[in-house]
């Protein structure tokens, strides 16, 4: 019995990066709604670190996050080498010429040894949908759509993600000049509806984590911030956070007079109608005129954007610190 005993009391059976350096992961909280994501070990934080689910944000060591592939290639790796242990000392017991017995009575009867060790299970990591390098400890990992916390330092993405949608929109702004202008205008109100888009959703996404450091959390998970007063009213009312706090007043006038002007685009054509006048007080507007839009009034939008975004994640930061604090 050589090979069964030479076999170690424990296997350590290595999991391998995909051909990207991609590690899967599952999260293994059974209510988390999608539980799977990869990591790129290597990259993020460098000394030992829990992994929190992208998803759910639940906090745990590295080897609860194996998948269920990984686990049934482990287990199906450690049965290969038990079986094909056994099977090799098997066939060493009954060698493949046995001697007829020879002489008396007596039924004759010949072994032999067929079959194959346990066949070991192999497996694919799954294509994901985004893919992101952590702007706080450089993680590169791969998530199922957009938003996520990253599994190495535990910040959640939604500014990072706001920003890239915001340089895109800048990107689509510059090549506004190089064009026609019908097909400008197009280009122009694009990038404004990108950007309200993003601010939106950006919007929604923190609300939504911070829901718990709300007065209401049900209602601070459903915020829209596709009207910026309605928005700032509502945090104001759900976190008692001012959502204009980093920015002058001249500059959220403009913040809010675009936004407006994205709800003409969207709803009207672009024409301008009374509830637009009574919301932005432009007094450049005429009602059943087009609203005129630059390049360079969404640029400004997007720079307005981006410091309200920090100044409300900052805030939002803060209140959960300050919620989790507070004794239940
Ligand atoms: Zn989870
Ligand atoms: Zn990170």
């Amino acid at each position: 019995m050589d090979h069964l005993s030479r076999l170690p009391r424990r296997f350590r059976i290595a999991i391998r990066p995909d051909k990207d350096g991609y590690l899967g992961r599952e999260c293994p909280n059974e209510e988390c709604s999608i539980r799977y994501f990869k990591i790129t070990p290597g990259t993020g934080v460098q000394e030992p670190a829990p992994c929190h689910c992208p998803y759910c944000g639940y906090v745990g060591e590295h080897n609860e996050f194996f998948t269920r592939d990984q686990v049934k290639h482990a287990h199906s790796v450690a049965l290969h080498k038990v079986t094909d242990a056994f099977m090799k000392d098997l066939k060493a017991l009954v060698p493949r010429n046995q001697p007829h017995s020879t002489g008396g009575f007596g039924i004759r009867i010949s072994l032999e040894v067929k079959g194959r060790p346990h066949p070991v299970f192999h497996y694919r990591e799954k294509d994901l949908e985004t893919e992101v390098v952590c702007d706080q400890c450089g993680l590169r990992y791969a998530i199922y759509g957009v938003f996520a916390f990253c599994p190495d330092c535990g910040t959640h993405n939604s500014l990072q993600m706001l920003n890239k949608n915001l340089d895109l929109a800048g990107k689509k702004l510059a090549l506004a000049p190089c064009t026609e202008p019908d097909l400008a205008e197009t280009i122009i109100t694009d990038a404004l509806h990108n950007t309200v888009a993003a601010f939106d959703a950006f919007g929604r996404e923190t609300c939504r984590v911070h829901a718990r450091a709300a007065t209401a959390p049900d209602r601070a998970e459903r915020l829209s911030f596709q009207n910026l007063s309605a928005a700032q009213s509502r945090l104001q009312e759900l976190f008692g956070i001012h959502l204009a706090a980093a920015v002058t007043e001249d500059e959220w006038e403009t913040a809010c007079r675009s936004f407006q002007k994205r709800h003409l685009f969207t709803h009207k054509a672009g024409v301008v109608d009374q509830d637009y006048i009574a919301k932005t007080n432009d007094t450049t507007a005429v009602v059943g005129r087009k609203i005129p839009i630059t390049a360079h009034e969404v640029l400004t939008t997007i720079g307005i954007l981006r410091r309200t975004a920090r100044g409300l994640s900052d805030h939002l930061d803060r209140a959960s610190t300050t919620h989790e604090s507070e004794p239940p």
